[in-house]
């Protein structure tokens, strides 16, 4: 099979059918994912540059679920993974990688997603739990 992609899974595009446009669709999105990741791993923490790093750390999540729309796949978070390459992101990587496809598991002491960040997320999933 002649290769569509340099970069992508060409299996996986197979698989899903794709085609032309949608590939370079695919590989637009996946650049300029990197580029947020490079963007957001260069940053220093610090007080100033929080709200970007924090909005950045957004912007991952909606490019994830983007791409799993373009590759034809259920937009589902469990799925996500690019997110594990943040590197101001202390959530735990190598569960969460065993864990893909079933959940997330985050950090409350994580700067990015842990309770200080993030405390809407942490007081729903404590009152989940009790109720
Ligand atoms: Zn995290």
């Amino acid at each position: 099979m002649e290769k569509v992609s340099k970069i992508l899974n060409n299996r996986l595009i197979e698989q899903q059918g794709l085609n032309e446009k949608t590939v370079r669709l695919l590989e637009e999105k996946h650049s300029e994912l990197n580029q947020i990741i490079d963007m957001l791993n260069g940053l220093e923490w610090s007080e100033e540059n929080k709200a970007q790093i924090l909005q950045l750390t957004d912007n991952i999540e909606l490019m994830e679920f983007q791409l799993q729309k373009l590759w034809g796949f259920p937009q589902d978070k469990n799925y996500h993974s690019h997110w594990l390459r943040n590197q101001k992101c202390s959530c735990p990587r190598l569960d969460n990688m065993d864990y893909l496809g079933y959940g997330q598991i985050k950090s409350g002491a994580c700067l990015i997603h842990g309770e200080e960040a993030r405390p809407e997320f942490w007081k729903n999933l404590k009152q989940a739990r009790q109720g």
